[in-house]
């Protein structure tokens, strides 16, 4: 640490990302990337006449990519803001929707105490319940506002749009957002609340099933006049963040719903798959509504987390009194999930004769 860090940054701990390794050839199941490529009317809408156009700034406003994003879901284009992936607009939202603190479940997104303590904002957790599921009359009449993962991680469980909107309801005066990175692996989305509602703001990324990780591309769904106070604070701040190439492959991505529709099949078919090697391997999953699974092996999670590393298999091991006895394996192509649960067969031989 240098002598000129602010003093209110001092015991800041940044997130951490998961591992990203390197040239070799792994079984890359920690960070609940895609296991597809974007689709081709992405690829084919990067064309070297838009690198060309790099030389310019993108439409700070990104007027064609938020009206098909809109035209989606069937919102107004002014109820919509597109950000340099949801971890951007989520740190707008912990900077300027915030006053009185935030609210949410002891686990889930770890992003979320990074940005409580970056922004100042007060924190009050609320422990998911014992089985892991979250109970939403933790969230009724709230002193703060509330930030929920849906469906949630690690876990991979889901509330109903219902329920939310319950929650919506008993916080008029307060701003209920949601995180929906892996709802369209089978969760149910409160984005048509937002036409009811002017205090539930629903954030959504292209990172997990529409395969533009790389590209940091996401959006915020709200009222109007939400999406207006998002959008001064975005000015504010980095009016360019989402780049010329990510506005087109973006819309090119929502486009094309088939694709779209196609690889979430896919993924949540395998994902049913894996499920039941697992337990048939011993382990207890969680049932996920997401592109991971939750699960608890017969061993002590840790050691399978480095064995399976052994055998070039990266799945997410996060220590702790709630988690340390599960691993988050994210779903890959049907190829990656037999790899996995060979190496675990593998290792479970080993351990059992440890
Ligand atoms: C992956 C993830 C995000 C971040 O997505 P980006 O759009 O890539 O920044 C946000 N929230 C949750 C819960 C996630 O798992």
């Amino acid at each position: 640490m240098s002598r000129f860090l602010d003093q209110k940054l001092h015991e800041l701990e940044s997130y951490i990302p998961g591992e990203q390794p390197k040239g070799r050839r792994i079984v890359k199941l920690n960070t609940n990337e895609n296991p597809f490529p974007p689709s081709p009317s992405v690829i084919d809408a990067i064309t070297a006449e838009e690198v060309g156009k790099l030389r310019l700034y993108p439409d700070p406003a990104a007027d064609d990519l938020s009206q098909s994003i809109a035209s989606f879901y069937g919102l107004e284009k002014d109820q919509i803001l597109t950000g340099n992936g949801s971890d951007e607009i989520l740190a707008l939202c912990f900077h300027g929707f915030c006053p009185d603190g935030v609210a949410y479940s002891d686990l889930t997104y770890g992003f979320y105490p990074v940005y409580a303590k970056m922004f100042g904002v007060k924190e009050r957790v609320v422990p998911l319940r014992e089985d892991f599921t979250l109970a939403v009359e933790d969230y009724m009449e709230l002193g703060e506002t509330a930030m929920i993962v849906n469906p949630n991680a690690p876990t991979g469980l889901a509330v109903t749009k219902k329920e939310i909107e319950s929650l919506v309801k008993s916080n008029r005066d307060r701003l209920v957002i949601v995180d929906e990175a892996y709802v369209d692996f089978g969760g149910e989305s409160s984005i048509p609340l937002v036409k009811e509602y002017d205090n539930i703001l629903v954030i959504q990324t292209f990172s997990k099933s529409r395969q533009l990780a790389g590209m940091r591309l996401a959006f915020a769904a709200g009222d109007a006049q939400l999406i207006a106070d998002l959008a001064k604070m975005k000015f504010s701040f980095n009016p360019y963040s989402v780049n010329r190439l990510a506005l087109i492959a973006g819309k090119a991505a929502i486009e094309d719903t088939e694709y779209f529709e196609k690889t979430t099949r896919e993924i949540v078919e395998t994902r049913e798959w894996m499920k039941k090697e697992l337990e048939r391997l011993g382990c207890i999953v969680l049932p996920s509504k997401t592109n991971f699974l939750f699960v608890r092996p017969p061993f002590a999670a840790g050691t399978v987390y480095k064995r399976l590393k052994d055998h070039d298999v990266l799945v997410r091991y996060f220590p702790g009194e709630r988690t340390g006895k599960w691993l988050r394996i994210s779903v890959g192509t049907r190829e990656d999930g037999r790899k996995m649960l060979d190496a675990l067969e593998m290792i479970w031989k080993e351990e059992s004769h440890a």
